[in-house]
């Protein structure tokens, strides 16, 4: 007899990870290089003090002191403004999404994205026992809006799932994307919501538009933010989203009790004091990005546009060999996304000299011996 007795659909599956390796130079999980300050920490560290006192409590349910912090700083990206009970916290927008498949999906139902994409959405849709379809994205990244509405309404998903800017290719959705697909899946009944994954949104390029702006117009989006990537704030597991309020509503049947403790709730709103500070290096990131891409096309190579903290380059017939080549000398990027590509995420300017260099030697040695890199050839 097989030990455990899992789930038939989980039998021999590997946990999702990025190898964690210690390395000089990490650039392989999107991770912002700063971290936050010795006032912020300290500040942090008061605030969870504080919410020690009185751990013998349960935590506020509706975290309703966090969402209104969360819905001041989402004002910021839309003349309309966001007020509290159209925001809901957990821990990571992967809690988020998760709910949001527990709410809106389950068996009989179906979820969708548009690969290449995020690799975590079939494993919500999976462990949700929500059928998972998968669209394809157009040859440049971007959306083929005709195909993606005709997959809409031909499939009838219960829930769309779409980054932008999407990982890992980093392509963000024009907002006409965004209403022509929350168009399409009120079409049919009961219709479905289109979940907006601006997980990397504070990055986008100016001129490009956050779909909050759009909340008001389409009662079936849902528009999905991190602390984990622009905000610094990883390790601190902060996800929140923005949508109607019987959105946020039918979360709250499927969350489980006290989901968000009073320690992360005290530490986020701490996180929140300091948004200016914490995100003040993401200009610094976009421009460093910018430069990134600009370097790769000089060294001949195929690069994505980017509205990320992060860039996917390539073609190389043995992205693997890159890879390896870089990891030894020091530097981890990431080896994902289609056959032939890779993606680095954006670290400090020292972190991007090192990759540069090392990419440098990496591409003189193994490739011009045995790569055969098809965007020179
Ligand atoms: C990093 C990332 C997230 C954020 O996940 P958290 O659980 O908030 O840390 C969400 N969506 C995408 C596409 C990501 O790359």
């Amino acid at each position: 007899m097989d030990f455990p007795p899992i789930r038939e659909e989980l039998r021999g599956l590997e946990p999702y990870g990025a190898p964690q390796l210690d390395v000089p130079v990490q650039l392989n999980t999107n991770e912002n290089p700063y971290g936050p300050s010795a006032a912020c920490a300290d500040d942090i560290a008061a605030a969870v003090r504080e919410a020690a006192l009185t751990l013998n409590r349960y935590p506020d349910r509706e975290h309703v002191a966090l969402r209104a912090a969360l819905a001041a700083y989402l004002s910021r990206d839309t003349p309309h403004g966001v007020t509290p009970d159209q925001v809901w916290a957990a821990n990571g927008s992967n809690e988020v999404m998760l709910q949001l498949l527990q709410a809106f999906g389950g068996p009989g139902r179906t979820a969708m994205s548009f690969a290449p994409t995020y690799s975590m959405y079939p494993e919500y849709a999976r462990d949700t026992s929500t059928t998972w379809v998968q669209g394809r994205r157009a040859e440049d990244f971007s959306l083929d809006l005709d195909a993606a509405r005709e997959a809409v309404e031909r499939e009838r998903p219960s829930v769309v799932l779409l980054p932008s800017p999407n990982n890992p290719t980093g392509t963000a959705l024009p907002p006409e994307a965004v209403g022509l697909l929350c168009k399409a899946a009120a079409s049919y009944e009961p219709g479905g919501l289109v979940v907006v994954d601006e997980a990397y949104g504070e990055f986008r390029r100016s001129g490009v538009p956050s779909a909050v702006e759009l909340l008001p117009t389409y009662r079936n989006l849902v528009v999905t933010r991190t602390m984990s990537k622009a905000f610094a704030a990883a390790g601190l597991r902060l996800g929140y989203l923005a949508a109607d309020p019987a959105i946020c509503d039918a979360i709250r049947v499927v969350r489980l009790p006290y989901h968000l403790s009073a320690v992360t709730q005290a530490a986020a709103l701490a996180a929140l004091r300091h948004a200016p500070e914490l995100l003040g290096r993401v200009d610094e990131l976009r421009a460093e990005r910018d430069g990134c891409v600009d370097w790769l096309r000089e060294q001949g190579l195929t690069v994505a546009d980017s509205d990320a903290n992060f860039v996917l380059f390539g073609t190389f017939a043995d992205r693997h060999a890159v890879w390896q080549g870089l990891l030894d000398r020091g530097v981890l990027i990431r080896e994902v996304g289609p056959d032939g590509w890779l993606r680095v995420s954006i670290g400090t300017a020292d972190e991007m000299m090192a990759f540069k260099q090392a990419m440098t030697e990496v591409m003189q040695t193994v490739a011009a011996r045995t790569l055969g890199m098809e965007a020179q050839a």
